[in-house]
């Protein structure tokens, strides 16, 4: 950490949607209440949020993992369902379906709609994901500093079984995988389209050198966390960042607590358990991107086998049932990287 060791100036966190919008809600009520330690409500707080779940649907470009955290931190999140606006409407859903027109799974609320119709617009008019991303925060005032992972096209597509097609398989969209299909038939495989010629968005890697903290949330360590980092450059920059890189499991007792994390690291061969994850990021002193992994109490018996694989790991309870819980647990995952 930076000059007076224990003093946490600057937070970056590495999100998705749902998890990591509930984690950062947790972390800036621990800052602001004290229960970080070296922290305050003084402490700036950047994400670097998934855009490999984005895609365009009737004419819109549609960010879900980044209005997640601009929704949720900017108290206009509908809490219940963990996406999308409160007291949201229907109606331009219901009239596309009486048009016909496909496809009809995927809800657009109205409220959202007009976020949409901003985001289009500006884009169609020259301005850059993050500029777009701005824009839209300046009414939300998330209270962090909000970046796409890339300015550019990253989709994460998913191979499925299908009996029709000469080949055994077809691939579909990510949110195909997700809306339509619920993540019901196995993953044989996840393609993220665009990534190898992306760019990461202007602010990102300076985010993770120049911080004192990088922090992995509990958020899908494929579809989420794996597609930011593997957007060329951002992995490096984790490995090499002078900072503390902590990260908190999305796995609890063997299985996600919401989403479809078991399925994701089914597909590319991960075992599903708060070790597994841990180890697959791996610890930078073996090539990987953590310095600590924090595991759920039930996990404890996991922790031996984590440091066996250079992390320092801690289990402490990791639901996070309020913003209290989960200010906890951000400061339990500060502790475990502070200097010794
Ligand atoms: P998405 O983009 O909406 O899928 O959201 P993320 O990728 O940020 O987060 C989904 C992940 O959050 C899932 O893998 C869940 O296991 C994890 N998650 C959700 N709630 C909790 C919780 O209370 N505790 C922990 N440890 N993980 C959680
Ligand atoms: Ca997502």
């Amino acid at each position: 950490m930076s000059s007076s060791a224990s003093t946490l100036s600057r937070i970056t966190v590495l999100s998705g949607g749902v998890g990591g919008a509930r984690f950062l809600q947790g972390l800036l009520h621990g800052l602001r209440t004290g229960a970080v330690p070296g922290g305050s409500a003084d402490t700036e707080v950047t994400v670097v949020a998934n855009t490999a779940d984005d895609w365009w649907i009737h004419g819109l470009k549609v960010c879900p993992d980044l209005d997640t955290v601009m929704y949720t931190l900017g108290d206009g999140i509908d809490v219940e369902r963990g996406w999308g606006r409160r007291e949201e409407t229907w109606s331009a859903k219901t009239e596309l379906e009486a048009y016909g027109v496909e496809p009809t799974w995927f809800g657009l609320g109205d409220r959202d709609i007009a976020t949409h119709l901003v985001r289009t617009q500006m884009l169609e008019a020259g301005y850059t994901l993050s500029q777009v991303t701005e824009a839209l925060c300046r009414r939300w005032q998330p209270g962090v500093r909000l970046l796409p992972m890339s300015d550019d096209r990253v989709e994460t597509h998913i191979a499925v079984a299908d009996p029709d097609s000469p080949s055994g398989r077809k691939v579909i969209h990510f949110q195909e995988y997700w809306v339509r299909l619920h993540a019901e038939v196995p993953a044989e495989a996840v393609l993220v389209v665009g990534q190898d010629a992306a760019t990461p968005a202007p602010g990102v890697l300076e985010a993770i050198t120049d911080t004192d903290l990088v922090v992995l949330p509990p958020s899908n360590p494929v579809v989420s966390v794996g597609t930011i980092l593997g957007v060329p450059g951002i992995r490096d920059a984790v490995r090499g960042t002078p900072a503390p890189v902590v990260g908190v499991s999305p796995i609890v007792g063997g299985t996600h607590v919401h989403g479809m994390a078991r399925q994701m690291l089914t597909s590319v061969g991960v075992e599903v358990s708060a070790a597994g994850v841990g180890t697959h990021y791996g610890a930078r002193s073996h090539g990987g991107v953590l310095d600590g992994w924090l595991v759920d109490e039930g996990d404890a018996a996991e922790v031996a086998a984590l440091e066996e694989a250079g992390l320092r790991a801690r289990a402490v309870p990791l639901m996070m049932s309020g913003p209290d819980a989960t200010a906890a647990m951000a400061a339990a995952a500060v502790s475990l990287v502070a200097p010794q």
